[in-house]
């Protein structure tokens, strides 16, 4: 049984740049109906509840029944980039990585506002529901739904803007760029440079 993640900080911590009222229903209701469902979904299959939640994401394309590979693909990576993207947030905002990290960053969009630049362009053309990730070769992808680049092997994420609308709307209405804007005030470099450290030592 999946259980909903908990946070590091209280609801209200984020503001001004995500509001309470987002918070509190971004986490206990969407992402707690992600789990209410990929637990749901996956009780038929005892063996795949035996995988990781990224094994299980994977798999589920594999299942015959179509109703029950899209409920545990869409659900399992609901589940898994909202765990991520609460620890990618913090009340105490570092403004910018530093040391390796940085350097990549510079080294490919000629500085970090740069890479801000460019992240948030991609993240505010995504058409409908998605998230944008920076992947820990540096590239930044968007992808549709709650698809997860691991799941596709198209890069590991060190970082991720959730940018479906029940994101932002209450704060921000239909204007997602103000969103993204005040997103990177609450970016926590301290986890993401964590991910990046660890995944760079995983490959060595
Ligand atoms: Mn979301």
């Amino acid at each position: 049984m999946f259980e909903l993640s908990k946070l590091n900080y209280d609801y209200g911590d984020l503001a001004p740049a995500i509001s309470a009222e987002i918070m509190q229903l971004h986490h206990s209701k969407h992402h707690q109906t992600y789990v209410d469902k990929l637990n749901a979904a996956l009780d038929k299959y005892p063996e795949l509840k035996k995988l990781s939640l990224e094994e299980i994401i994977k798999q589920a394309v594999f299942l015959d029944d179509d109703t029950d590979a899209n409920a545990i693909f869409n659900n399992g990576g609901g589940h898994l980039n909202h765990s991520l993207f609460w620890e990618w947030m913090t009340p105490k905002g570092q403004g910018e990585p530093t040391g390796d990290l940085k350097e990549l960053l510079v080294g490919k969009y000629g500085s970090f506002q740069g890479f801000v630049d460019e992240f948030s362009n991609k993240a505010a053309g995504l058409f409908g529901s998605g998230w944008c990730w920076l992947n820990n070769d540096g590239s930044i992808i968007t992808t549709s739904n709650q698809d997860n680049p691991v799941t596709f092997d198209e890069g590991k994420p060190i970082l991720g803007l959730d940018v479906w609308e029940h994101a932002y709307y209450l704060d921000y209405k239909n204007v997602r760029a103000d969103y993204i804007k005040a997103w990177w005030e609450v970016v926590n470099w301290e986890k993401v440079q964590e991910m990046y450290e660890s995944q760079k030592n995983a490959q060595a």
